[in-house]
């Protein structure tokens, strides 16, 4: 063999020689540390498995799928748009038909439609800070121009304040994650409303996003934002199976809307975006919600008793409508994740500085957690 004199020379191989897009040169990708520890609270997840009868019944449902994978899946679900829209109402009472429901793998999927629907280049996405990390990559994956306002120091939002964000940057679209993470807080109906109110006053409405990933464990007389539902078109209320259903692995998100605004997120899918097993998985999740939701009261109990706890130790805690609890401060909040993950316990360094975000764990986990707070961070009380 002779060697080729045509060839080029061979270009390297890192990214930098690359046409990597100018605005991602130097982008990491997303996500929470994946460690293997004993004690597991830094992503929010239900730490309780799948029943053994559901997981049975999931089982017989892929196994049923799996003779027909060599067809491309329904395209449009419906069966498991009207599953849903059942869950809202009896969730919610919310009357839903299924056009209104759309879902997508987790409700990442479904929100990154959204802003690929009704953001873009020359248009804006506003949220308010401190919120959900992954908003403004939705915005960058989708050229549209990332905006935060701020919430108060309570993490509530200031109506006022809001208003003002809307009239200055003429968004295209709100993300409002309520309750909010990393901190927990619920927003109550008028201030959403308030929101509406706002974007239907500019020329070129918005469309608003309420993310109710964590709507099953908001406190008792919290409402959803489904009731707003019927009087808004450009309102969509985002739900998720990853949290109080225990499916984060299923990776099943949703939201329910008018018809319209469902249809033009109909365009930007992917074709057959959510597998015939993702469909029969949810399918037969959903048959068993009761069960699967059976342990939202004891996780609920548990976040009240956690925050409890952390108040009468001395930390500030944000008031919780999620399962999980944003405590602090610490002047080195840094050493402190790092000392709970040298006892085996890993929670979430996240949220403004000198705070932590813990997710609610079994009984045997939380005390695992308050004992290695107590070690790491003794000189509190
Ligand atoms: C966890 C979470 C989600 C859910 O993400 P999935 O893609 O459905 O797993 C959505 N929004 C917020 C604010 C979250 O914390």
């Amino acid at each position: 063999m002779t060697t080729d004199t045509t060839r080029p020379p061979a270009r390297g191989t890192a990214l930098d020689d690359l046409p990597l897009r100018e605005d991602l040169r130097g982008e990491h990708p997303y996500g929470a540390p994946q460690l293997h520890v004993p004690v597991v609270l830094n992503v929010n997840e239900n730490p309780y498995p799948v029943a053994p009868e559901v997981v049975a019944d999931i089982a017989g449902a892929v196994a049923a799928a799996a003779s027909g994978l060599n067809r491309y899946p329904d395209r449009e679900f419906l069966d498991l748009r009207a599953d849903l829209a059942a869950f809202l109402r009896v969730e919610s009472g919310a009357e839903l038909t299924p056009e209104q429901v759309w879902a997508a793998n987790g409700s990442n999927e479904v929100m990154l439609h959204v802003l690929q629907a009704f953001g873009g280049p020359g248009r804006t996405a506003l949220s308010f800070a401190p919120t959900y990390s992954m908003y403004p990559e939705y915005a960058r994956d989708t050229l549209t121009r990332w905006v935060t306002g701020r919430r108060a120091d309570d993490f509530t939002l200031d109506v006022e304040h809001t208003r003002a964000q809307i009239a200055e940057h003429r968004p295209s679209v709100v993300l409002l994650a309520s309750p909010n993470n990393p901190t927990g807080t619920a927003l109550p109906l008028a201030t959403i409303e308030a929101v509406l109110d706002a974007v239907d006053a500019l020329p070129q409405r918005a469309v608003v996003v309420v993310d109710e990933a964590y709507g099953e464990f908001r406190r008792t007389g919290v409402p959803s934002a489904l009731e707003l539902l019927p009087r808004h078109g450009n309102l969509a209320v985002s739900r998720t199976m990853s949290k109080a259903f225990s499916l984060a692995g299923a990776r099943v998100g949703y939201l329910a809307a008018a018809p319209a605004l469902v249809d033009a997120l109909r365009i930007v899918r992917l074709p057959y975006h959510l597998s015939a097993v993702t469909q029969a998985v949810a399918r037969a999740a959903l048959r068993h919600s009761t069960t699967l939701l059976s342990t939202v009261d004891e996780l609920r109990r548990r976040r009240d008793e956690t925050v409890e706890w952390l108040r009468g130790n001395g930390y500030r805690v944000a008031d919780s409508d999620a399962n999980f609890a944003l405590f602090g401060t610490f002047a080195d909040r840094h050493a402190v994740w790092q000392g709970l993950l040298e006892r085996g316990v890993l929670i979430r360094e996240t949220g403004p500085d000198g705070w932590l975000r813990v997710s609610i764990g079994t009984e045997q986990e939380m005390a695992a957690f308050r004992q290695a707070l107590t070690e790491v961070d003794g000189e509190k009380k």
